[in-house]
């Protein structure tokens, strides 16, 4: 019962054993539960009892025998206590409640308290750094002007003062009037007015420095109050860098559009980022595509340029996109839609929008197939004969020297040089024309190439020479072998249109030899053999080192020559040129001869050509004409002979192309004094086929002046014999081969026949020239020539000598 906490009062016997009244009180006070219950002890009226009742706790002692009124009223009192106690004590409890969950709130929030504090502190903290750091910021970002409604300047950061050139404190006395150019209060106020807190206005302004320089600007203003004063805040940026570059990409689109328009270009513009390319539809129009045949992917372009061009053009874009180039600018193949590759240029620019990184890249294709093929043209005419298609002496040169180097690293490996050149081809040109000889040429080049071996290269190195590189021969005889084949190819007949033609050539021969250090030296060396060999009348020679000094000796002539006319070592012989049927002397030939300081004569034939070649033949003829003339007229007035009516001068075709012929001959026959009809100017045929009909003219005014005209040579050229009348020609003079060859029943005998009488129709004089025999002058008789010139009657002699021979052949003069 004791333990039940409900139990509102104990009542209990001290005298009662195990356990006395006095031991369950005790116990009772020392119990938690039950400490607080009140225990009444009863027992006998003795004090000690008494004391000791209330001394183990007892809430009171009831004397026995037991007065129950005083009991219940002792009860109710004490009950009434305990209540009031077990109140006090739940209010108590509810109290100390209170104060507990009180204090874990406030222990709480003075957590919270503090985190936040430490939060503040850093959030402090970091404002006053942030703080600091936008300050500088501040500082040094746009220029910022803070200025009042008057426009006076409030404040300014560091940028600002760095924008106009201000100190601070300078800048802080001034106002917008000072700073705006041509400022305007009015548009000052417009901004005031016009401005609305958390928005800018953004203007355009000139702002002026200290020094008085001006600079464009771009401000954005807006409204900020700073202690209860209203103040605007202005961003001036300078946009000169902007207005410039604006201008020039203004300018540069303008200019581009133009020369995109005018170039008839093709553009594109790769978004880098999205890897889109816009193509445009010339672009695609260029390859033979239409606009919707072609996407934005980049593959559109790079799977059809060539695959031998891709790797360079994909290098090209790289270097330009990684900053290596300041352009790209690429040349390659691409596939157009008829399947042929057309060669495109593509110049293109990356475009920078911010940072380093391109994020464009614009530019344009242009076509440039036809200037490619222009210059494989170039590089192919470089190295080939326009005419005949053949390699020219550049890439002969080229293929003599890879063949040296071949020699050189294997000594088996043996190789020849032919120096051909086609004989008197000049005749060919000058008798039957350019055209036909040019047909010629084609012709001669054909055959050649046919009937090399393969590997072998022949080559035109102009005119009507050609060289020959003979590859792998086993000998020296295999390249002779060779080279007797090629010209045995060349002396067939050829057939131009209905013409015949025969031609001969000559060769020269050299072969690798490890002393040959360039491959002009073999070229110059076979060219070297092939003049001795025309020389020599041989078809073909090979080359021989003593053969330089040959040819050393002619760059000595030249030499030589010149100074010989300086010095007028020229003299003249003449040659008498008799009438058949009477038997006298009518005229002489002047022949020039070249009498070297030791006496030495040297025939016109070693020389002549020379001074054709190098032009000495004009002052050269110049002298012979007017030695001519002079000696032709001391004979007249001396009257050595009655018979010796004219002297004949061999005029050099190459005298054709002085403008001032006519006039000088005049002036030539007037200061010798000459008597008229006594001058014959012997030309070759070559000068009617090379000058054609503009030679006739002057060939009439040489006859105005009574000068006669011989045609050299007759029957050697090619020339038509329908030409003959066409020109004022007086004599046929008929070449010595056809004079010395004749004999009484052969061809040549009716050759000289048909000139002799073909002379007589077209009213001509004939003269026979080289004849050396009595029979030759007795067939030429029965052939009714009517002059003749040859050693039978004299060789050419110098003019003192002639007077003598008169003496010896009275008969020539009576
Ligand atoms: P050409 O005008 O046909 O002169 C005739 C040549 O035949 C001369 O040779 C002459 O000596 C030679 N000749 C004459 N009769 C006979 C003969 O019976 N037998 C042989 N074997 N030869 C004979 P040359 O003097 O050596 O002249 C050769 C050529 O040089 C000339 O041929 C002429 O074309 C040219 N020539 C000579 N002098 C001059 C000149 O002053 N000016 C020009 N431009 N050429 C000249
Ligand atoms: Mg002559
Ligand atoms: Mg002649």
């Amino acid at each position: 019962m004791a333990r039940n906490e409900e139990v509102d009062l104990v009542i209990c016997q001290v005298s009662v054993r195990d356990p006395s009244g006095f031991e369950i009180c005790t116990k009772m006070r020392a119990d938690p539960v039950l400490h607080l219950i009140p225990v009444i002890l009863m027992g006998d009226p003795v004090e000690a009892l008494q004391v000791r009742a209330f001394e183990c706790g007892g809430s009171d002692y009831i004397v026995q025998p037991l007065n129950f009124t005083l009991l219940a009223a002792r009860v109710r009192a004490i009950l009434k206590y305990r209540r009031a106690v077990q109140a006090l004590r739940a209010a108590h409890a509810q109290l100390e409640d209170r104060v507990r969950q009180r204090t874990e709130e406030l222990s709480r929030t003075n957590v919270k308290l503090q985190s936040e504090v430490v939060e503040r502190r850093k959030a402090e903290d970091a404002l006053r750094e942030g703080g600091e750091r936008m300050k500088k910021l501040i500082e040094h970002m746009d220029a910022l002007y803070l200025y009042d409604s008057d426009g006076r300047v409030v404040m300014v950061n560091e940028a600002a003062c760095e924008q106009l050139g201000y100190s601070r404190e300078e800048l802080l006395g001034l106002t917008l009037r000072d700073i705006v150019a041509e400022f305007n209060p009015q548009a000052l106020g417009h901004v005031w007015a016009q401005v609305e807190p958390g928005r800018a206005v953004l203007l355009q302004d000139v702002y002026l420095r200290k020094d008085r320089s001006k600079f464009p600007v771009e401000t954005r203003n807006g409204l900020l109050e700073l202690g209860g004063r209203k103040l605007m805040l202005c961003i001036a940026r300078d946009v000169t860098e902007r207005h410039r570059q604006e201008a020039a990409l203004r300018e540069s689109e303008e200019r581009y559009a133009l020369a995109a328009k005018g170039a008839n270009d093709g553009l594109w513009d790769w978004n880098l980022r999205a890897q889109e390319i816009y193509f445009s539809p010339r672009w695609k129009a260029m390859i033979g595509r239409t606009p919707d045949e072609i996407g934005t992917s980049p593959d559109e372009w790079f799977k059809r340029v060539h695959p031998e061009d891709l790797e360079a053009l994909r290098a090209e874009i790289a270097a330009h996109l990684s900053g290596d180039s300041a352009h790209l600018e690429k040349e390659y193949r691409i596939l157009h839609k008829d399947g042929t590759y057309r060669w495109m240029l593509s110049r293109g620019m990356a475009v920078v929008d911010s940072g380093k990184t391109p994020s464009r890249m614009v530019g344009s294709q242009t076509d440039i197939t036809s200037r490619k093929a222009a210059e494989l043209q170039v590089r192919h005419d470089a190295f080939y004969d326009i005419l005949t298609g053949l390699p020219n002496r550049a890439l002969f040169i080229d293929r003599v020297k890879q063949a040296m180097q071949r020699s050189a690293r294997a000594a088996e490996s043996r190789f020849g040089v032919v120096f051909l050149a086609i004989n008197r081809f000049d005749v060919v040109n000058d008798s039957l024309g350019h055209k036909f000889g040019d047909r010629l040429l084609m012709d001669i080049s054909h055959r050649l190439t046919q009937a090399l071996r393969a590997g072998d290269t022949v080559a035109r190195l102009g005119g009507a020479e050609f060289a020959i590189l003979l590859e792998h021969t086993e000998s020296n005889l295999s390249v002779e072998g060779e080279a007797a084949r090629l010209q045995q190819e060349l002396v067939r007949q050829f057939l131009i249109g209905s013409q015949e033609v025969f031609i001969q050539c000559s060769m020269g021969i050299v072969l690798n030899h490890p002393s040959y250090g360039h491959a002009e030296e073999m070229l110059r060396d076979a060219d070297t053999a092939m003049r001795r060999a025309k020389e020599l009348d041989k078809r073909c020679l090979v080359f021989q080192p003593g053969m330089h000094a040959k040819a050393v000796s002619v760059l000595q002539l030249e030499g030589d020559l010149r100074r010989a006319l300086e010095r007028q070592e020229f003299v003249l012989h003449y040659q008498p040129i008799v009438a058949l049927d009477t038997g006298k002397l009518v005229g002489v030939e002047a022949l020039i001869r070249w009498q070297k300081p030791g006496g030495k004569l040297i025939p016109p034939m070693e020389f002549i050509p020379l001074a054709e070649e190098n032009r000495l033949i004009i002052p050269l003829s110049w002298w012979v004409l007017r030695e001519a003339c002079r000696q032709m007229n001391t004979w007249k007035r001396s009257g050595a002979c009655n018979g010796l009516s004219y002297v004949n001068v061999n005029l050099s075709s190459k005298m054709f192309v002085q403008p001032n012929l006519v006039a000088l001959v005049r002036k030539t026959i007037e200061e010798t004094g000459l008597a008229p009809g006594s001058l014959k100017l012997e030309l070759t045929e070559s000068v009617l086929m090379e000058y054609g009909e503009a030679v006739s003219s002057v060939l009439q005014r040489l006859k105005d002046l009574q000068v006669h005209l011989v045609l050299d040579d007759f029957g050697t050229g090619y020339s038509s014999l329908s030409y003959l009348h066409r020109f004022p020609i007086d004599v046929l003079k008929i070449d010595r081969s056809f004079v010395s060859a004749m004999d009484k029943a052969n061809s040549n005998t009716e050759i000289v026949r048909t000139i002799v009488s073909l002379a007589e129709n077209l009213k001509m004089d004939s003269v026979a020239e080289g004849v050396e025999t009595k029979e030759q002058q007795d067939l030429l008789k029965t052939l009714r020539c009517r002059h003749v010139q040859g050693f039978l009657y004299s060789k050419p002699v110098p003019a003192d000598q002639l007077t003598l021979l008169l003496k010896e052949h009275p008969a020539w003069c009576q």
